[in-house]
């Protein structure tokens, strides 16, 4: 399914709950504004490449729009318009003064030079410069971007507005980034997990978890999870799947991705087929690598009680169906990985205020923050007896059709 259905599919489940009206759903559902763009750039033979930018600013009623750049093959305005309003119901969710946006452009960056990537990078901002900013919508790093491509889109966009780092936040920390960022994501799903365990009842020691990815964001739910005690017997990465049913050393783990590309070459764990990981025997499964991974033809045959979804829509609306009739306990995705839009946000003010917090400082804000949204969203998951997703999409829309109604519509 495309992402923009299953997100107005949500949205619309949420909706209904509410009894929001039609004209009400068309106003938070239709984005402020959608740009396509011209990018023209010299290769490195002196050939002009010409792609198409994206930059979709769907709801600002909460504060400035936030949402990161993409640069892949599969980036087009239907795309980024679902990942622009799935942002503005993540910032709302975790309660963050933000609206959403997103952005990108339709390419395969690795088919180009790193210098090549840069100019790329310059001609986009030339074009979307006078629409994004600190105070209206801080782009930030996604697929296919990382922290050399965040600075030079603020070395660029400086060069027509002046100094102001809090123009884009995943910065690197020697440039205004914030300590911690890198392990926001996988902390903040430790950080879900944990409190999910003790709402029902169970130990993390007796919490057997499969963790599907170990890049960015498995790798450092993986490494919180076993300082945490949860026995963590399966993960995976493009090279396979790496098992132990007494828990596997994610610090070695851990240790031996810093050295080398990924888990390929790892074998103090038994191998199994990739997809098995997904259908383990286990209590707690973590997806944390792609979209659409777990869908109807997978559904029935999830064995572990809990899901939390580190990655951005890894369960399709029909296996969400299949799973909520087999009562497994689905942590939503706009809630479960928004800690790194929560340290982004936290980079911002740093940069607002030039002053930098220490790591302590920003783990115990992040950790405060999405312990708060997931007693939320807890809460509203047993008042109205509806599943976490649905209630977490009933909070976002709540605060969103709040802020939008009191701001006055005209
Ligand atoms: P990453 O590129 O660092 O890691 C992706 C991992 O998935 C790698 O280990 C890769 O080998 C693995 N992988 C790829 N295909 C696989 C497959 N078929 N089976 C098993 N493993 C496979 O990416 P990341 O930053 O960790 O992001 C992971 C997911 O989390 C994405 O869906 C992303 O959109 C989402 N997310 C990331 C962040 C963040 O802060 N990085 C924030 C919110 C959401």
């Amino acid at each position: 399914m495309r992402a923009f259905e299953a997100t107005q599919h949500y949205f619309h489940q949420a909706a209904d709950q509410l009894q929001m009206p039609d004209w009400m759903r068309k106003l938070l559902i239709t984005p402020k504004r959608e740009v396509s763009v011209q990018v023209a750039f010299e290769r490195d033979n002196g050939s002009i490449d010409t792609l198409v930018g994206y930059r979709v600013q769907h709801d600002n009623s909460r504060g400035p729009m936030k949402g990161g750049l993409r640069y892949h093959p599969g980036v087009d305005l239907d795309e980024v318009r679902a990942l622009a309003s799935l942002m503005t119901w993540k910032t709302a969710v975790v309660d963050l003064p933000y609206g959403g946006a997103k952005g990108g452009i339709g390419v395969d960056p690795k088919a180009y030079s790193r210098k090549e990537v840069e100019r790329m990078t310059r001609a986009f901002v030339d074009q979307i410069h006078d629409i994004v900013g600190p105070d209206t919508d801080i782009p930030a790093p996604d697929m296919g971007t990382n922290f050399e491509v965040m600075s030079w889109f603020r070395n660029q966009w400086e060069k027509y507005h002046g100094f102001n780092p809090a123009v884009i936040t995943g910065k690197p920390v020697e440039e205004y980034g914030a300590r911690g960022r890198e392990e926001a994501t996988g902390r903040g799903v430790g950080t879900m997990a944990v409190k999910l365990v003790k709402r029902l009842g169970m130990r993390p020691e007796a919490t057997r978890t499969a963790i599907q990815g170990f890049g960015n964001v498995g790798s450092h739910a993986a490494k919180f999870l076993s300082e945490a005690a949860f026995p963590v017997v399966a993960v995976s990465d493009v090279s396979g799947t790496y098992y132990n049913p007494k828990g596997l050393d994610i610090a070695e783990m851990f240790r031996y991705i810093l050295n080398h590309q990924g888990l390929s070459g790892y074998n103090n764990a038994e191998i199994l087929n990739g997809e098995d990981l997904l259908t383990l025997d286990v209590e707690l499964l973590i997806p944390a690598a792609l979209g659409d991974v777990i869908t109807k033809a997978n559904a029935k045959d999830v064995k572990a009680k809990m899901i939390i979804e580190a990655a951005n829509g890894p369960t399709d609306p029909d296996a969400d169906l299949i799973l909520n009739d087999r009562d497994i306990i689905v942590l939503p995705d706009i809630l479960a990985n928004a800690g790194g839009v929560t340290v982004s946000y936290f980079e911002w003010v740093q940069n607002r205020q030039h002053y930098r917090w220490s790591l302590d400082r920003v783990r115990q804000e992040l950790d405060r923050t999405m312990s708060d949204a997931f007693e939320g969203v807890w809460q509203q998951s047993q008042e109205s007896k509806v599943p976490l997703r649905t209630a977490a999409f009933m909070i976002a829309l709540k605060r969103v059709q709040k802020a939008t109604e009191l701001a006055g519509y005209s």
